[in-house]
């Protein structure tokens, strides 16, 4: 059985215009920080690392950084007692990889993929991406902790095990990769900030990203994961835990499925 877990390692206050392209709703919504515990073909996996913690964010100016709601990588290490064979970096923003800070001493033996466009992109980034990297600042947790932890830099979609398989999305970021789990006809897609809500994908009208980093990359990804036929998992929704009750990939994939199909008729 393949099993997936997400976990809410904090919160942002973001609004919706920010997270799709064209729509002009500037409400806020409180959206979580994930990370997503896998067991797959006898590997755990540890999709993203969460992030550092609040001090460190409102230093790097992320001022929508909910505090009461921070889990530090080595908390929910030493609570799951669990340790991860492999940890996949969708991409280098500080809400999905600050939590790397963590890593040489939580996880020292796990390896970590990363893509070769999100390293050289996460270090030198174009003007209007540098907020996400915090590129420049003193506690870059790229530049300090890349070279402490395994990473193993990958170049383009890469088989991890049998039914395991990282799948490069470029698009919100040069180097942003997801993980497509598929067994026995049930197959997901953890696709991060390539969806960053279910509205994205399941509105009826297939909608980006409004952070990119370029559109018609965006574009030709969003029609690889069309012909990827499977069940795509946002990053950013606060839906997502309603899904995973039950962590067999199977009944996800059903539920969410059954959910989206249901609103539309
Ligand atoms: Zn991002």
């Amino acid at each position: 059985m393949i099993k997936i877990k997400p976990h809410i390692m904090g919160g942002i206050r973001i609004s919706r215009s920010r997270l799709i392209l064209g729509v002009l709703d500037e409400s806020p919504i409180i959206s979580p920080i994930l990370i997503w515990d896998i067991y797959v073909d006898g590997i755990n996996i540890l999709f993203d690392v969460g992030s550092y913690p609040a001090e460190m964010a409102y230093y790097n100016n992320h001022t929508h950084f909910i505090p009461a709601f921070y889990v530090s990588l080595t908390e929910f290490i030493n609570n799951s007692r669990k340790d991860f064979d492999v940890v996949v970096l969708s991409h280098l923003h500080w809400d999905h990889a600050s939590g790397l800070m963590y890593l040489p001493e939580s996880l020292p033996r796990s390896r970590v993929l990363v893509q070769k466009s999100e390293v050289e992109f996460g270090l030198s980034p174009s003007e209007n991406h540098k907020i996400f990297y915090d590129y420049g600042s003193s506690n870059n947790y790229i530049r300090n902790y890349m070279n402490k932890s395994n990473f193993e830099i990958i170049n383009g979609d890469y088989t991890l095990s049998e039914h395991a398989r990282i799948i490069h999305l470029p698009g919100h970021t040069p180097g942003l990769q997801g993980l497509l789990l598929e067994k026995d006809g049930s197959s997901v897609l953890i696709a991060s900030d390539t969806v960053p809500l279910f509205e994205n994908w399941y509105s009826g009208e297939r909608r980006i990203n409004g952070i990119f980093y370029d559109k018609n990359l965006f574009i030709a990804t969003y029609k690889k994961i069309e012909s990827l036929n499977t069940t795509v998992i946002p990053s950013h929704d606060p839906l997502i835990p309603f899904f995973f009750e039950n962590e067999d990939l199977r009944i996800i994939a059903k539920k969410i499925k059954s959910y989206f199909s249901e609103k539309r008729d």
